[in-house]
Formats: structure tokens, C-alpha cells, sequence
């Protein structure tokens, strides 16, 4: 990273959409950098166990595939640094003075931002969530399942991730339950499918977990039926969340048009109300959040990147 110069694009993140604007750039000429906050590129996919719909990568372990990613960027001569970015803003009125980032390294110039700083896990912000993260309250089953063989571990979610999460337990905790508040899951039917053929699954019903309870560790939880308001205690060694995904553009979204949870509005040019600031991967207004739509946003972003930079000249 160079400070007292002027990148033709700063990429901020480093998951798929990220790594994949890198390629584009460095494959277009660019002098692009990317930053990334973590030790690792990847984003969430690193805490994905299995990735069965990429294509040509049929079945591969999420941690393998943000590596493989990172492999080919690095293989091209791709510019990475790790930094945490903390606020973007614009050098000056005219359009050629661009834009400077605030990082962990220092401040940074750059003609056009890519914004790729994806979505982390949803909270259910109840009391004991803070208190035992880490000590039994987990967001990736893949990560710290582990720790829970032959024990006993509830799963809240109805979405894909929190029945690939109850699925995944299974293999190892004696005993999982699926805590849904609605009588129907949102998950693929193929995936409820595996779900309720497993012995040791059990689905609660029109349940919300309340609150965490322990003394060192988990364990048990509060449930309330959401039909009849009627409490319930439940002992579980562990309670893995997966409500869904919050984006992760607070650091822009004074600057940027975003809908009201706070995704980037753009359409599929990656184009953002703000010249030469564009948005790529899950951070983006759109329909299906994954791996294949984040690094196809990655690609049409730097083709807009290269369409904003001929104008500049
Ligand atoms: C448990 C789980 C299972 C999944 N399974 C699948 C699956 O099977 N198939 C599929 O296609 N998709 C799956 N997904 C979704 C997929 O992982 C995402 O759609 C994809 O990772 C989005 O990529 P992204 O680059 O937009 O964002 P992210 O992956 O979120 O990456 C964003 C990156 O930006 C970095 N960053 C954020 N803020 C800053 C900052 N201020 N400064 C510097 N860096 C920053 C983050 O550290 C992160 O590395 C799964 C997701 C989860 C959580």
C-alpha cells in the first residue's frame, strides 16, 4: 500500500466479490488494492462447511474455497492489504480529485471506490447473547460444532443456513433442535428433506428463545410459544444463531443511496448514486445473496470502474 499516491481503485473487502473485482482489475490494467480487515481473505464463506452449488466446484469446504480464491488472485500479482477501512470520502469537488479512505494504515487516494464489504450474522439481541458468546452461543456451526460432540445444541433459524447448521450438528451432538418462531420453514425443501429424517432432530414450532441462561457455560434457554405466550425452560450446551445476515456498509451509508436495512442500492452495472463509488457482492440491493452473484457483481463493477475512468480522461 502506497500512501502519497493515487490508486485507479480501491476494492474494500476481500470475500468472493472482492477477490473477484481484484481480478478483473489487475486482468483490465488497473491499479487497483484491496483491503481486507481480517488475517484471511474469504468473507464468510470461510465458515461455510460445504459449498455444493458453485459450479465446477462441486461439494468444496467453504475454508478451501475462499483459499483457492485468494490462490488465483495472488497467482495474477493481484495487490492486497490487510486494513480496516473507516470512512470514505471525497477529495474534493471535482470528479478527477476522487476519493479518501480512512484505514488502520493510514489515509488512501484512489479515483473509484469498489464497496465489497459484504454482510455478517444477525443477532438476536436477547440477554445472555453477549454475555455467552464464545462460552456456548455461536453464528457458524461449521466453525465450533466441534465443541459440542454427544452434547446437546439447539439451532434458531428457519432459513437454508440454520438447517444446513441443525444437519451438520446432527453428525455429531447427541441431541439438536430447530428453534423456529413460524410453523413452516423458509429452507430448501431438499434440505428439510435430510432435516426431518434425522433421528436426532427435533423441530420446536412457532418458538422464540427468549433468553440465554448458564453459570460458566450455556446452559439452557427460555423459550416463549409465540401462539400462546407460554414459557418453557430447555437445557442445551450450546445455541448456534442463524437469523439472517446484516449488511455491512454502516462506514458509507451516510454517502451512498441504501435501503432501509441498510443494503447498497445499484443495479446490475454495480453503480451506486455516487460517481466512481460502486457496490459489489451481498452488500448489494438485490435477490439472491452467494458466491456466484457476489463475484459476478466483483466483474460488473470493474467493468464500470473501467466505463467511469475513460470518461475521467
Ligand atoms: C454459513 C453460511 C453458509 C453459506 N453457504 C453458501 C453456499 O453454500 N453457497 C453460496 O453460494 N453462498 C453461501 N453463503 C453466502 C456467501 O458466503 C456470500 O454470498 C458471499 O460470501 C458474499 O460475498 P461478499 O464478498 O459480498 O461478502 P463477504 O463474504 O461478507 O466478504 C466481505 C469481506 O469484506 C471485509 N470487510 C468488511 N468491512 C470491512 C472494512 N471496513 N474494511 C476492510 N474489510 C472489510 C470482511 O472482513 C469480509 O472479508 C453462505 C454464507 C454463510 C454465512
Amino acid at each position: 500500500m502506497e500512501v502519497n499516491k493515487m490508486y485507479d481503485v480501491v476494492i474494500i473487502g476481500s470475500g468472493p466479490a472482492g477477490i473477484s473485482a481484484a481480478i478483473y482489475a489487475k486482468r483490465a490494467g488497473l491499479d487497483a488494492l484491496t483491503l481486507e480487515q481480517n488475517p484471511l481473505s474469504g468473507g464468510q464463506v470461510l465458515n461455510t462447511y460445504e459449498v455444493d452449488n458453485y459450479p465446477g466446484l462441486s461439494g468444496i469446504n467453504g475454508f478451501d474455497m475462499g483459499m483457492k480464491f485468494r490462490e488465483h488472485a495472488d497467482k495474477l500479482g493481484c495487490q492486497f492489504q490487510n486494513a480496516s477501512v473507516s470512512g470514505v470520502r471525497r477529495a474534493g469537488d471535482e470528479k478527477e480529485k476522487g476519493f479518501i479512505l480512512e484505514t488502520s494504515e493510514g489515509e488512501i487516494h484512489t479515483q473509484t471506490v469498489v464497496a465489497a464489504m459484504g454482510a455478517v450474522h444477525a443477532k438476536l439481541h436477547i440477554p445472555g447473547e453477549e454475555d455467552f458468546a464464545g462460552k456456548g452461543v455461536s453464528y457458524c456451526a461449521t466453525c465450533d460444532g466441534a465443541f459440542f460432540r454427544g452434547k446437546t445444541t439447539a439451532v434458531v433459524g428457519g432459513g437454508d443456513v440454520a438447517v444446513e447448521d441443525a444437519i451438520f450438528l446432527a453428525r455429531s451432538c447427541e441431541k439438536v433442535y430447530l428453534i423456529h418462531r413460524r410453523d413452516e420453514l423458509r429452507a430448501a425443501d431438499i434440505l428439510q428433506r435430510e432435516l426431518k429424517a434425522l433421528p436426532n432432530v427435533e423441530i420446536l414450532w412457532n418458538t422464540v428463545v427468549k433468553e440465554i441462561a448458564g453459570k460458566e457455560r450455556v446452559e439452557s434457554l427460555s423459550l416463549e410459544d409465540t401462539r400462546t405466550g407460554q414459557g418453557r425452560s430447555l437445557a442445551a450446551d450450546g445455541i448456534f444463531i442463524a437469523v439472517g445476515i446484516v449488511p455491512s456498509g454502516e462506514l458509507m451509508k451516510d454517502m451512498v443511496g441504501c435501503d432501509e436495512q441498510g443494503y447498497f442500492l445499484a443495479g446490475e452495472d454495480c453503480a451506486t448514486d455516487v460517481p466512481g463509488v460502486f457496490v459489489a457482492g451481498d452488500l448489494r440491493k438485490k435477490k439472491l445473496r452467494q458466491v456466484v452473484t457476489a463475484v459476478a457483481d466483483g466483474a460488473n463493477a470493474i467493468a464500470s470502474v473501467l466505463d467511469y475512468m475513460r470518461e475521467l480522461i
